[in-house]
């Protein structure tokens, strides 16, 4: 079954577990070479979608971001720290950065996916 593979990160290099992201999403491509269809990131700040994605552009996949609404997980009170922004700002970046799935995660609700869905309409057309 064709598949992504998603990776949260603890910046704008590293993975949650601290690998250099790409080294991680290459490992994965070789493993299930004919089952991954896309490689990207997830819940991390919308600002660390492009450089995380630019560091794998040698991994031939498509590309797949969703970011949270720009909040941080405070770990010791599990909580996220804020109710965090809009991320349509950074739509257009993601699609000239050759990102084919934009979608949202933590705190990113049905009104901002539409806006994202229009943003990416009216720019594709
Ligand atoms: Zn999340």
């Amino acid at each position: 079954m064709p598949c992504d593979d998603m990776c949260g990160h603890q910046d704008s290099k590293l993975t949650a577990h601290g690998e250099p992201i790409e080294e991680a999403a290459a490992s994965v491509c070789l493993k299930s070479p004919d089952q991954i269809i896309a490689v990207g990131v997830n819940c991390g700040h919308p600002e660390t979608v492009v450089p995380l994605i630019k560091q794998m552009n040698n991994i031939d996949r498509d590309f797949i971001a969703y970011p949270n609404a720009g909040v941080t997980w405070d770990a010791e009170k599990q909580i996220f720290d804020s109710q965090g922004q809009s991320i349509t700002s950074f739509i257009h970046s993601y699609i000239d950065t050759g990102i084919k799935y934009i979608g949202g995660c933590c705190h990113v609700g049905p009104d901002q996916i539409r806006a994202i869905r229009d943003i990416i309409d009216r720019y594709s057309s």
